[in-house]
C-alpha cells in the first residue's frame, strides 16, 4: 500500500518556501552581523595584560581570538570566556607561523614572558617571540590588511640617562647584559613594526608599557608587586634589591588597557608611552605594602640584580596630548583591590614556590 505523505503537496511546498526563506534571511542577518563585527587577535592572550584586553575588547563587543602558548600565561586567567559566542582559543607558539581563517581587523600583539626572572629563565624564547613572532605576526596584518599594535616597553629605555624617559629618548641598553634579551627584542620588534610600516603601508601602533599591576599578575613571577604581596601574606620578609633607592612608576591595569585601547584606535604610528607618572623609591613602596598588608615582618635587603634601571618615570604628554589619555587610579585604591585579588587566591597557591616550571621549554 503507498505511504500517505505526512503533508499533503502544497502544505509541503508552502512550508519549504518558509524555511527557505526564514532561513537565507537568518543566514543573510547572521553573515551581516559576522561582517560588521570587528574581529581581533590577542597573542599573549592568557597573559596578565593579555587577558585584561580580552576582557574589554568582548565587553566592546568585538569578536576576539586569544592565543597562547600557555609558557608564562594561564587558562585560568581567561577560563570565563570560553562559554563566550565571540571569544575562541588557539593554543599556539607564535614563534611558528600563525594562520587564523577568515578575516581580521586588529592585532594585538602582547606574547612574551615580562618578568626579569621569566626571561633569564627563558632567554631563547623571549628572543624568538619578540623577533619571530612579531614577524610573523606583522606578515598576518600585511595579508589581512589588519591594524596591528604591538606591546613594547619602558625597557628599550634601558637603564634610563634621561629623566623622565621620553618617547624621543633613544635608550641606555647594555645588548649583552642579562636583561638583554628582553630589551633587545622589544626594540627590534619596534623596528620590524616601522619597516612594515614603511615599506609594506601595514597599519601599526607602539605602545611602551610601564610597570603595570593588578589581578593576575602571577604570584611569583618575581615583579615587586607580586613579590612583596606575596611575601607579606606568606608572613616572610619584604626583599628589597640594593639599597631600594630606585624608583619605578606603578600603573593600575585598567588604566593601561584604556591607554592601549585609545592607541589603537587612534591614527599614530610612533610610540607612545603608557603608565602612571607616580614615582615612588621601591623603599618606600615596601613601606606601604607593610601598611597595606599590616604584616609585622621587615624589609631585608639583597644584591641589586645587574642592569637593575635606577630610575623610570614615564613622561606621557604624548598620551596626552594625542590621546586625551592619563592614569586615573591611584596607587592606593589600585593596590587594594590587587592585594584583594591575591588574598582571594588559595592557601595552596600561595605557598608554592613557583607555578611554572619551565624545564621542557629550555632548549
Ligand atoms: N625588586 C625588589 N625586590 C623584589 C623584586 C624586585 O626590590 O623582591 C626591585 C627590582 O630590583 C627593581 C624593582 O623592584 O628595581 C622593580 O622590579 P620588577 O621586577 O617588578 O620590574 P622591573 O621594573 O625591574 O622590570
Amino acid at each position: 500500500m503507498p505511504k500517505k505523505p505526512l503533508l499533503p503537496a502544497s502544505n509541503l511546498k508552502r512550508m519549504i518556501g518558509f524555511v527557505r526563506e526564514f532561513s537565507s534571511n537568518q543566514l543573510h542577518l547572521l553573515l551581516n552581523n559576522m561582517q560588521k563585527m570587528k574581529r581581533i587577535l590577542i597573542t599573549g592572550a592568557a597573559g596578565f595584560l593579555g587577558s585584561h584586553l580580552c576582557d574589554r575588547f568582548i565587553n566592546e563587543g568585538y569578536h576576539v581570538i586569544g592565543m597562547d602558548n600557555l609558557i608564562t600565561g594561564d587558562l585560568k586567567n581567561i577560563e570565563h570566556l570560553f562559554k563566550l559566542e565571540h571569544f575562541e582559543f588557539y593554543h599556539h607558539d607564535i614563534t611558528k607561523f600563525v594562520h587564523i581563517p577568515g578575516k581580521l581587523d586588529y592585532i594585538l600583539h602582547f606574547a612574551s614572558p615580562a618578568s626579569p626572572i621569566d626571561y633569564l629563565k627563558i632567554p631563547i624564547q623571549t628572543l624568538k617571540v619578540g623577533s619571530l613572532g612579531t614577524h610573523n605576526l606583522l606578515g598576518l596584518a600585511r595579508v589581512k590588511k589588519a591594524r596591528i599594535l604591538i606591546a613594547s616597553t619602558s625597557e628599550v629605555y634601558g637603564d634610563p640617562l634621561v629623566h623622565p624617559q621620553t618617547e624621543e629618548y633613544y635608550g641606555n641598553v647594555n645588548t649583552i647584559g642579562p636583561r638583554g634579551v628582553y630589551d633587545e627584542a622589544k626594540r627590534f620588534q619596534e623596528s620590524i613594526t616601522m619597516a612594515y610600516h614603511t615599506f609594506h603601508g601595514v597599519e601599526t601602533r607602539i605602545v611602551r608599557i610601564f610597570n603595570t599591576y593588578g589581578p593576575r599578575m602571577r604570584l611569583n613571577d618575581g615583579r615587586v608587586i607580586p613579590a612583596f604581596i606575596g611575601q607579606a601574606i606568606r608572613g616572610e620578609d619584604l626583599t628589597i634589591f640594593g639599597d631600594g633607592m630606585q624608583t619605578r612608576s606603578f600603573c593600575y591595569v585598567d588604566d593601561q588597557v584604556e591607554g592601549i585601547f585609545r592607541l589603537l584606535h587612534s591614527d599614530y604610528v610612533y610610540p607612545v608611552n603608557i603608565g602612571n607618572p607616580d614615582e615612588i623609591t621601591i623603599k618606600d613602596f615596601a613601606e606601604e605594602i607593610i601598611k597595606l598588608t599590616g604584616t609585622s615582618q621587615k624589609v631585608v635587603y639583597h644584591p641589586l640584580p645587574i642592569n637593575d634601571p635606577l630610575q623610570r618615570q614615564p613622561d606621557t604628554t604624548k598620551a596626552k596630548e594625542l590621546l586625551g589619555w592619563e592614569a586615573k587610579v591611584n596607587r592606593a585604591e589600585g593596590m587594594k583591590i590587587t592585594y584583594d585579588y591575591f588574598k582571594s587566591l588559595s592557601k595552596e597557591e600561595l605557598s608554592k614556590e613557583e607555578h611554572k616550571d619551565f624545564s621542557k621549554y629550555i632548549f
